[in-house]
C-alpha cells in the first residue's frame, strides 16, 4: 500500500501547480501550495502515510460531518431533520439557498454553510464555550488525537472578515430557524472551521465512519451505526460541494473536503483516507487531492457503486 501511495503522490504532484489556495480570508492565502500528503488506514495496525501527512491545516468544511454527528447524538434524527434537510442543492457552499420568500429545512443540508451554522445551535451545552468544547472533544476522540486545537490566526481572520457567513446566519435568524444569538452561533462555527488537523487525523476520523461508528483503533463505540450511515449518505450526495456528482462518478465514495485543502474519504467497511493539498479548483476542492482519490479508487476498486 505504501508503494502505491508513493506512486500516486508522485504522479499527482504536478497538479499542486493548478488552481489556487483559498483566499476568501487573508490567513488561508498563506498556505504553501506545494504541500501534499496522503494517509490511508485499513485496520488498527495498518496506517500508511506518505508526503506531508504530518502538516497541519485547518479543517474548514471537513468539520461539518462532526457537527452533524454531534447534533444527531444530542437531539436525534427527527429534530435534526426538522431544521436541516438532506438534499443537495446544486449551489456553491456559501450560496443563499433560497429562491423565493421562504427559507426552509428542505432548502439546506448539513454540508453547506447555512446547514452547518444551524446545526451548531443544536449542540448541547450551557453556553457556546461548552458547546464548542464538546465539538472539539468529539473531533479529538474520532481522530484519536487529544492535541487537536484551534488555529487562532485563522479563527480571528474568519471572525473579522467572514461577513458572508454572518449574513447566512442572519438569514436563518430572519426565517425563525435560529433561536440563539447570531454572533454566538457564528463564533462557534468559525472556531469549528479553524480546528487544525493533519491528513492522518482526517484518515482516522474517516475510518471511524467507515466502521460505522466504532473506532477500531481503540475499540470504542463513538456513535450508533445508524448515525454513521446517515453521515456517510449525506457525504456521498453533498460532501464535495457542487462537485459531488462528478466525484461520485469518478471516485464513488463518501467524502468531505474543506477549503483548507483537506479531504476525508470514507470507504465503508474498508478504509479511511485523509489527504492534504491546499490548491483548490473553483468549487473549493483540492485538485491534487481529487486526482489522488481518483487514482486510488481505480487501482483498488473503491467505488461503492
Ligand atoms: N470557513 C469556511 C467558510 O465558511 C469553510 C468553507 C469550506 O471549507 O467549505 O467559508
Amino acid at each position: 500500500m505504501k508503494e502505491l501511495l508513493k506512486e500516486i503522490l508522485d504522479k499527482c504532484y504536478k497538479y499542486t501547480d493548478e488552481g489556487a489556495v483559498a483566499n476568501y480570508i487573508p490567513e488561508l492565502a498563506k498556505a504553501n501550495r506545494k504541500e501534499f500528503g496522503i494517509c490511508v488506514i485499513t485496520d488498527a495496525n495498518s496506517v500508511f502515510a506518505v508526503g506531508d501527512h504530518d502538516k497541519c491545516f485547518t479543517m474548514q468544511s471537513a468539520i461539518k460531518p462532526i457537527i452533524l454527528l454531534l447534533a444527531l447524538m444530542d437531539n436525534g434524527e427527527e429534530k435534526v431533520r426538522s431544521l436541516v434537510g438532506t438534499e443537495s442543492t446544486g449551489k456553491p457552499f456559501d450560496a443563499f439557498n433560497y429562491s423565493d420568500q421562504a427559507l426552509k429545512n428542505e432548502h439546506i443540508n448539513p454540508m453547506i454553510n447555512t446547514g452547518a451554522i444551524a446545526l451548531c445551535s443544536l449542540i448541547k451545552g450551557k453556553d457556546y464555550e461548552e458547546k464548542f468544547r464538546r465539538l472539539l472533544n468529539l473531533a479529538r476522540k474520532m481522530a484519536d488525537n487529544p492535541n487537536l486545537e484551534v488555529d487562532e490566526n485563522v479563527y480571528l481572520s474568519e471572525k473579522l472578515t467572514g461577513n458572508k457567513n454572518r449574513a447566512l446566519a442572519y438569514m436563518l435568524k430572519a426565517y425563525g430557524m435560529l433561536e440563539d444569538n447570531v454572533e454566538d452561533v457564528i463564533d462557534c462555527y468559525f472556531k469549528a472551521c479553524s480546528i487544525k488537523a493533519r491528513s492522518t487525523d482526517l484518515a482516522k476520523i474517516a475510518f471511524v465512519l467507515a466502521n460505522h461508528g466504532t473506532n477500531p483503533l481503540t475499540g470504542e463505540e463513538i456513535c450508533s451505526r445508524d448515525y454513521a450511515k446517515y453521515i456517510n449518505a449525506v457525504l456521498m450526495t453533498c460532501g464535495m460541494y457542487d462537485g459531488s456528482g462528478e466525484f461520485a462518478v469518478n471516485v464513488g465514495i463518501p467524502a468531505k473536503s474543506g477549503v483548507g485543502g483537506g479531504i476525508m474519504g470514507v470507504v465503508p467497511n474498508r478504509m479511511g483516507i485523509g489527504i492534504y493539498s491546499p490548491a483548490l479548483d473553483r468549487k473549493g476542492n483540492s485538485i491534487a487531492g481529487i486526482k489522488a482519490l481518483e487514482m486510488l479508487s481505480k487501482k483498488l476498486d473503491l467505488s461503492i457503486f
